[in-house]
């Protein structure tokens, strides 16, 4: 686990056009939970990804800006985030991802919240007064134990993540598990328990993905399982993906992308 140092940075702007729904805004660069399997750092080339993380202070009055000047539709979806875990645990000193879901809420846009921090249930607030715009994701790959330590190092614990989504699905919110990277030996290990907690936990929607190695990556992993891998990707993702379609269908929960039924 690398020490990470934080730094506060001014943006000047914010929004950005997104793949994952419209728009994204990501308040902070870098990323406090150090996932191996991570390709953010290798898409931005920012080696400094996980040892420092910059987080934007004027993020509040630069977004107020944007949304009146780029005269954004209303209902235009934001997906937070894409480069970083919005709720990473220096979100509970800055409170720049509160910021942000409440004046996109207020502006009559909605909002879809991807994330491995239960710090979200401290939003439910906002969140719960604008149900209809709001979809809130987990990230899992797993059952908490020796992979969840190797590959999440500082991420909150699954079982954390798990009771979160059951918070807010008890309030009435939209929520969804995103489980990927697939990780051969983990998830496909796993998926059947796994599968049963998020049903429990009144989770609506469930997506798969498949690992995209970038140059570089499979060493990240190998030196953070602490031995040389070769790992058959693409064979795990196929296994845990029919388990998921088989288990999805019989439970009516959708098998989808996150925020297609919108
Ligand atoms: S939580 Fe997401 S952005 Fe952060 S290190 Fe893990 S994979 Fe990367």
């Amino acid at each position: 686990m690398n020490h990470v140092n934080f730094e506060e940075v001014r943006c000047s702007t914010c929004i950005s056009k997104s793949s994952l729904g419209d728009f994204t805004v990501n308040p902070y660069i870098g990323c406090q939970h150090q996932c191996a399997y991570c390709y953010v750092p290798f898409l931005t080339h920012n080696a400094d990804w996980e040892r420092k993380v910059k987080a934007k202070i004027n993020l509040k009055p630069i977004l107020a800006r944007e949304l009146l000047g780029r005269k954004i539709k209303t209902g235009s979806i934001f997906f937070l985030s894409s480069l970083t875990d919005p709720y990473q645990s220096i979100e509970g000193k800055y409170n720049l991802t509160r910021a942000t879901i409440s004046s996109l809420l207020s502006s009559g846009m909605r909002v879809v919240i991807q994330t491995k921090s239960p710090l979200v249930i401290r939003d439910l607030d906002i969140l719960s007064t604008h149900k209809e715009g709001v979809q809130v994701g987990f990230t899992v790959l797993g059952l908490d134990g020796k992979y969840k330590e190797s590959l999440e190092p500082s991420a909150p614990s699954v079982s954390s993540r798990i009771k979160a989504m059951k918070k807010l699905s008890d309030a009435g919110l939209h929520t969804f598990a995103f489980i990927g990277p697939v990780f051969p030996g983990w998830t496909d290990a796993d998926i059947g328990e796994l599968l049963t907690l998020l049903k429990e936990a009144g989770v609506r929607e469930v997506s798969v993905d498949r690992m995209r190695l970038r140059p570089g990556l499979q060493e990240k992993i190998a030196s953070a399982l602490g031995t040389p891998t070769d790992l058959d990707y693409d064979s795990a993702y196929i296994r845990v993906l029919k388990k998921v379609k088989e288990f999805t269908s019989k439970n009516s929960m959708a098998l989808t992308h996150p925020f297609s039924s919108w």
